[in-house]
């Protein structure tokens, strides 16, 4: 279904999402706060979104059954979880409008097919990907140029929070690392010398309008996101002008609609490097719940719902830390954290999941100190690490 306008998704009917993860969730209460009503499929019962949506699809992503059942309840459907097959997407759409789409999602799993879409976009973006190579077999390695390496062999698909890959110096690293992931097929990339991390957000609705929020800097601690800064502190205007209009450029030829965070390397040169892009919100965006008009997720319930994309300024200096299970550890015990210490901070928005069981690297939580200035609200997450015995 493709009409310009959907007439019948006034709240309160109903809003699908793919996944039941944190992102379903704050999804699911963004769309509630518009008086949507939120179908998730999920498979498993106790998922942070199920326990906030109005009805849990209990099913695979891939099961015939559940899908039709969410298609059958709601006028739209979104996914909050990268690696939803692409056929599922492909089987709501004929029944049910499906923002982002299967083919934009498609291309998002699947590293090969996202870098060539970088090297394709380059000339509107003006950004191009690290140096790259498939490796799908031990001939592809044998036939490894030498500025490849040192490198990072990444498997192609299902790779996140830096799971999936492993860094090598010499071919014989490439081959044992190969061999380790099980001969999946992987892609090889240049180790680049990276000087900071920035994502940008932006959404485009059906009608091709795209809006862009600022640009956020991400530090990353053992392949996970461990803050977000926003405005960044290394970011220069020049760059962040560039990463912003590579956006813009790449949502639009992609014809995407919804929500999209495109990540990028800033190197020691000052150049930019698209790394990788995620076909929803993003944990680098979380900081717009609190320091935005319109936050990531409001975004998509407007895009999918085909309203007119929300203004994106921020109105306040923002840093988010992401809460792992490894703060409920004292060694091997395990207790709740201080959080009225951490909300007797000045400008501490807590955000937790609903997730019982911390485990260590575990997306728990994330909170989000906004103030006056940014100094305040790093000083104010500093403070947070130490309460929360996190290393600042
Ligand atoms: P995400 O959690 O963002 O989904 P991911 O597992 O998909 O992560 P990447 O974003 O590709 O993986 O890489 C994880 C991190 O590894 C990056 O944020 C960056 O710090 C580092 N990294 C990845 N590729 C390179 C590279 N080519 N050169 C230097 N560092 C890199
Ligand atoms: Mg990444």
């Amino acid at each position: 279904m493709s009409e310009a306008f959907l007439p019948d998704a006034n709240p309160p009917t109903w809003l699908g999402v793919m996944g039941g993860g944190q992102l379903g969730r704050m999804f699911a209460q963004a769309a509630q706060m518009m008086g949507y009503r939120v179908a998730v499929l999920e498979p498993s019962q106790d998922c942070p979104a199920g326990l906030v949506a109005e009805r849990l699809v209990e099913s695979a992503y891939t099961d015939a059954a559940g899908l039709d059942a969410l298609a059958a309840q709601c006028v739209a459907v979104t996914t909050e979880f990268e690696n939803v097959p692409a056929e599922s997407l492909s089987r709501l759409a004929e029944r049910v409008f499906v923002a982002p789409n299967a083919s934009c999602v498609s291309i998002a799993q699947d590293r090969i097919l996202e870098k060539r879409f970088f090297v394709e976009c380059a000339p509107h973006s003006g950004v191009m990907p690290a140096p790259h190579k498939a490796i799908a077999s031990h001939a592809d390695i044998d036939a490894i140029g030498d500025n490849l390496l040192p490198g990072i062999l990444k498997t192609v698909r299902m790779g996140y929070d830096g799971k999936g890959q492993v860094r090598v110096k010499s071919r014989e690293d490439v081959r044992a690392a190969f061999d380790q992931m099980g001969g999946v097929p992987c892609l090889l990339e240049k180790m680049l010398p990276l000087a900071y991390e920035v994502s940008v957000l932006t959404a485009r609705g059906a009608d091709g309008v795209s809006v862009v929020y600022p640009i956020a800097e991400n530090v990353h601690r053992d392949g996970i996101l461990f803050t977000t800064t926003v405005p960044g502190p290394n970011v220069s205007d020049d760059c962040a002008k560039k990463a912003q209009d590579a956006a813009t450029a790449m949502i639009a030829q992609l014809g995407y609609v919804g929500v999209l965070c495109i990540e990028f390397f800033v190197l020691k040169d000052g150049s930019l490097v698209v790394n990788e892009m995620a076909p929803r919100p993003h944990n680098s965006g979380h900081y717009t719940i609190d320091a935005c008009i319109t936050s990531q997720f409001a975004q998509q319930v407007r895009a999918m719902a085909r309203l007119p994309l929300g203004d994106t300024r921020q109105h306040s200096p923002a840093v988010m830390l992401n809460i792992l299970g490894d703060v409920w550890y004292e060694g091997e015990t395990v207790r709740e954290p201080a959080w009225d210490q951490v909300l007797a901070l000045p400008g501490a928005n807590l955000h937790l999941y609903g997730k019982e069981e911390p485990r260590r690297g575990r997306k728990m939580g994330h909170v989000t100190f906004v103030a006056e200035t940014l100094a305040d609200a790093q000083d104010h997450l500093q403070a947070a690490c130490i309460i929360l015995g996190i290393a600042p």
